[in-house]
């Protein structure tokens, strides 16, 4: 057995856990490449059997998840898997493959996956919108076989037997959404970092998680015990007595302090001296808001909806979205519920879109760029939502808004779908909010103008930090460089709050003389601003937000009674002279240093 071996990578999802590892290998784009490996004469037909052994195994494996859908949903739902058969008695498409092996000794992955390029690519021009969505299939059953050729077996996370800390170069968040909860006891990635939707998801889960740890999956073998400590970004391998009893430990201390915190749920979120941000969570499944209201959450500020469209091959109807969205309001009861509309794109995806690949997917066709141009999943997504604020204290809001024509034509949908629902004789809050996303550094800068247009704002810290410091959120290698505490996103965050609260910086010399580039609005009334980012987790920023003068903060339902127990030490006053001596501070080490004193000095139990 390898001596034992301590890792430090990102700190991304906190806890301790102790388990054995399980490495998860996908299907990467590597290796559905083609190795170029010719096979000799005599190998032809043991590849042939290859081949049709594992087109065979393919298809009893769809055959039985079609009938288990038959049996669960119905046949309606389980015949699209007759069309995945169907491509596997193609015997044109397989007698192409078995050409490429024994005319031109390819070995079978190679032929196999020569063809399926070139079957894929028939389908690229096609502008049919049934036919174009079947692509998605036909990727689905393509991957099976290379799975059935290559032996790689571990194609899910969802169907664990025993605990374990699962390995994996990347997870995408679908592959996090649909692990085996109670299983998955630990994550440990090469990729990501601690904004990437993957950490969210981890951390919504509440599994300790290290991203970042590079080469990880050969420096691990399946079955190795682990520790990993998600709060120090450590991963100790094959650990000795010693570090097991140590670690036992500090997980014990880490439940007690919970513990602790948690009794503090339902005292009002307040400073000593009587100022009152509100605590929300955020979530990405209905499921999770019970277990916000648990943690003493004052309503949901934001609702990721789109994980909803993930992990299936088709659109999710406006009945079933709207009776997600009911559940999260009927929940909530009179709390607040934010359902922030489809954010797709960046590094979640659905596989009923068949979104194409983009060199920039961060900047690209995505979230409200894309749901004002398939106006039929938009329409159908804010028809749920309206009918849902029957039942609860519902609100709206776009994601990725760059410019108020995005607003506006956002907002005419909503018209729109609200006029076919009066037409219809269904009901709706008349009166429902909509707010925005400010997380592109545009709508930071035009936040007075969006105000007028809308009834409150969430700064998305996660995208507004990697677009304002050209800095991946995803991206381990430049992790180092993705800094909240940068001055110029302390700066535009206070730009933003003072928009949306209507404070002007103008004096009346400026405004007289028109040397202004633009002048405010100071008519208009002031809104709600929150912050929904990961950051509002953070204790040194939360405490940073509060002198900013933040509204509201929603954070992963697991951090609230920790910004409990901050707000409720802490002096509204003091974070106020606080955040004004940050904003004339000129670099991220001196406030660091300012908060990191600060917060000491409110002497929060560890
Ligand atoms: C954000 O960008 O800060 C945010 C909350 O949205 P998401 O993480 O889903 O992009
Ligand atoms: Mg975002």
């Amino acid at each position: 057995m390898q001596k034992e071996l301590q890792i430090t990578a990102i700190r991304t999802s906190e806890g301790i856990v102790i388990g054995k590892a399980y490495i998860f290998s996908q299907i990467t784009e590597e290796c559905l490449g083609i190795s170029g490996i010719r096979i000799s004469e005599e190998q032809t037909d043991s590849e042939i059997k290859r081949l049709e052994d594992a087109l065979k195994k393919t298809r009893d494996e769809i055959e039985s998840v079609r009938n288990e859908v038959a049996k669960k949903a119905g046949l309606k739902h389980a015949q699209i898997f007759d069309a995945h058969l169907l491509i596997l008695e193609d015997q044109v498409f397989i007698n192409q493959i078995k050409k490429l092996i024994t005319k031109k000794h390819y070995n079978v992955k190679d032929a196999f996956c020569t063809i399926a390029k070139e079957y894929l690519k028939s389908f690229e021009g096609i502008t049919d919108k049934y036919f174009r969505e079947r692509t998605a299939d036909i990727k689905d059953v393509f991957r099976r076989v290379i799975h059935n050729l290559t032996g790689y077996t571990k194609i899910s996370l969802a169907g664990l037997k025993e605990d374990v800390i699962v390995i994996a170069h990347d997870l995408s968040p679908s592959e996090t959404a649909t692990m085996h909860k109670e299983r998955v006891i630990g994550l440990v990635t090469e990729i990501g970092g601690p904004t990437s939707h993957t950490a969210i998801m981890a951390r919504a889960m509440e599994i300790p998680a290290v991203t970042g740890a590079d080469k990880i999956t050969e420096i691990i073998h399946e079955g190795d015990l682990l520790i990993v400590d998600g709060s120090a970004g450590i991963i100790i391998i094959n650990p000795s007595e010693k570090q097991i009893d140590q670690y036992k430990h500090k997980q014990q201390i880490a439940l007690e302090r919970k513990a602790r915190l948690f009794i503090i749920k339902d005292e009002p979120a307040i400073t000593a001296d009587n100022h009152r941000v509100s605590l929300l969570a955020n979530i990405e499944i209905p499921e999770e808001a019970k277990h916000a209201m648990n943690q003493g959450a004052e309503g949901i500020g934001l609702y990721r909806t789109e994980f909803f469209f993930m992990n299936r091959n088709d659109l999710p109807s406006e009945d079933e979205q709207y009776e997600a969205y009911a559940h999260v309001a009927r929940v909530c009861g009179k709390k607040p519920v934010v359902i922030r509309t489809l954010d797709l794109g960046g590094d979640k995806f659905a596989s009923a879109l068949n979104i194409p690949k983009e060199m920039n997917p961060f900047m690209g066709w995505r979230a409200i760029r894309m749901c004002l141009e398939r106006t039929d999943i938009f329409k159908a997504q804010l028809r749920a939502i309206l009918r849902a604020s029957e039942t609860g204290n519902v609100k709206i809001m776009f994601p990725m808004i760059a410019t108020v024509q995005e607003v506006r034509s956002a907002k005419k949908i909503i018209e729109e779908a609200k006029n076919e629902l009066r037409n219809e004789g269904k009901s709706f809050d008349e009166n429902i909010q909509i707010g925005v996303m400010i997380e592109i550094p545009s709508a930071a800068i035009i936040a007075d103008i969006l105000a007028e247009e809308t009834d409150f704002f969430s700064i998305g810290t996660n995208d507004l930090i990697q677009y304002c410091l050209a800095v991946d959120r995803v991206n381990e290698k430049t992790a180092h460089m993705y800094d909240p505490l940068n001055i110029a996103i302390i700066r535009m965050i206070k730009v933003v709050i003072d928009a949306a609260h209507n404070v002007s910086y103008i004096n009346e010399d400026c405004r007289k003389n028109e040397v202004c580039p633009f002048t405010w609005n100071t008519n208009r009334k002031p809104i709600k601003v929150c912050v929904c980012g990961e950051i509002a987790s953070e204790p040194l920023l939360a405490y940073l937000l509060l002198g900013l003068g933040i509204d509201e903060l929603s954070t992963a339902a697991i951090s609230i009674p920790q910004n409990k127990q901050l707000l409720r030490a802490s002096s509204y006053q003091s974070a106020v002279k606080t955040a004004v001596e940050a904003l004339k501070m000129y670099n991220s080490d001196d406030v660091k240093e300012l908060l990191i004193k600060q917060i000491l000095d409110l002497n929060l139990e560890k």
